[in-house]
């Protein structure tokens, strides 16, 4: 069993400039075993701090740690039967792919010489090294680098891959590719991974779960998906998905079944769908509504806003389409067969069942969006306002 327990992680660095910085703060979660999960936050947000916490390489300010049901958050990070992959991999410059990739096995000191063979040999095969084991480092490209790096933990047949950022320095379509050698790596091997990464659209894509962080704290640990429909809070909602939900601030005002944005520059019109979960009057809220929830429509309705499209970006199969709202500046985005110009005025629509409420002080979610829309494509419509 391989499945790592965290109970209230906390590490607190001591800056001689900044005073207490608190990296981790009580963090916990269970990763099951045989699970890939990714640990996603902005740069600061305590990831790498948190996986070297796992990996030993930091001591734990407080906290338990767990690996199949023994603590561990005190044994040394030899002993802990982790295997770590680095953004900068870090190989010995003087020794071949299969040279770094035996030497930890050899400084272990468990295993003969033929046998250190066949496990480099086996993991070569994983990586499709084979042919490269004589080279040098400087022999080989980034990405050939990164897949010895990663044959290097593999040999040591760890309980748990632990990758901090691995494919950052790797081009954007090298990326893509050792992405998915990762994820077919993982599910291959079956082992339980944390892998950290800042990008969202890396998250969604590769992990079971992934495990939202930010200034130190845990906010979800949810799947994809359900980070994306039932976000938590702001933060969340914000973070995941791309372009980022639009967040609208408003006031109740249930004597009007409305919704109003200062100075009236927007007022919603909501039936009990959102008012059921909201009933209080002069309530502070954050309107939550993701660009791709937005419809294009021939007429106002009672959830539109008429606005003048500000910027529009055509990206073939979309339009993103940047607008005013108050003094907001917002985005839309809408299907690629329409025809907008900049300078267009248009009514868009909020359904009311994509829309996300969240409270404005706490900026906990009050209401997620409902999981299911049928409405239909409207294919090819002139859909402005103004004549052409
Ligand atoms: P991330 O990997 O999410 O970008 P880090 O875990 O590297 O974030 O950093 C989290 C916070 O802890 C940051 O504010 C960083 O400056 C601080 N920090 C990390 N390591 C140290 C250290 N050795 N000494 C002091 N502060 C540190
Ligand atoms: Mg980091």
């Amino acid at each position: 069993m391989s499945s790592l327990r965290l109970e209230s992680i906390r590490k607190v660095f001591d800056d001689p400039n900044e005073g207490e910085i608190v990296a981790v703060n009580d963090v916990s979660m269970e990763i099951e075993d045989g699970e890939f999960m990714v640990l996603v936050g902005p740069s600061g947000s305590g990831k790498s701090t948190l996986l070297r916490l796992i990996s030993g390489l930091e001591t734990l300010t407080s906290g338990e740690l767990y690996l199949g049901g023994e603590e561990i958050g005190q044994t040394k990070p030899k002993n802990r039967d982790l295997a770590m992959v680095f953004q900068n991999y870090a190989l010995y410059p003087h020794l071949t792919a299969r040279g770094n990739m035996s030497f930890g096995l050899k400084m272990q000191r468990e295993l003969d010489e033929a046998e250190i063979d066949e496990r480099v040999d086996e993991a070569a095969d994983i990586m499709d090294i084979g042919d490269l084991l004589d080279k040098m480092p400087s022999e080989l490209s980034g990405g050939q680098q990164q897949r010895v790096a990663l044959g290097r933990a593999i040999v040591r047949e760890p309980a748990v891959f632990l990758m901090d950022e691995p494919l950052s320095n790797l081009d954007a379509k090298l990326r893509s590719q050792m992405r998915t050698e990762i994820q077919r790596l993982q599910s291959e091997l079956d082992v339980t991974t944390i892998y950290v990464t800042h990008d969202q659209t890396e998250a969604m894509t590769m992990g079971d779960r992934i495990a939202i962080m930010n200034h130190g704290e845990l906010q979800q640990v949810a799947t994809p998906l359900e980070a994306y429909y039932e976000p938590v809070n702001v933060f969340v909602a914000g973070f995941i998905g791309s372009p980022s939900m639009n967040f609208i601030s408003m006031t109740t005002d249930w004597s009007n079944d409305r919704l109003t944005l200062e100075n009236d520059a927007f007022s919603y019109g909501t039936s009990n769908v959102l008012g059921d979960e909201l009933t209080e009057d002069d309530r502070e809220i954050l309107l939550g509504i993701r660009p791709e929830d937005i419809d294009l429509v021939r007429s106002p309705t009672e959830t539109s806003v008429t606005v003048e499209v500000d910027v529009i970006e055509p990206l073939g199969e979309k339009h993103l389409l940047y607008f005013d709202i108050g003094r907001e500046t917002y985005i839309a985005s809408v299907p690629g067969y329409y025809q907008i110009e900049g300078e267009d005025r248009i009514h868009l629509d909020i359904p009311e069942q994509r829309v996300h409420l969240f409270d404005a002080e706490s900026h906990r979610t009050i209401k997620n969006r409902e999981p299911a829309s049928d409405d239909d494509a409207r294919l090819g419509e002139q859909i402005t306002v103004n004549d052409r």
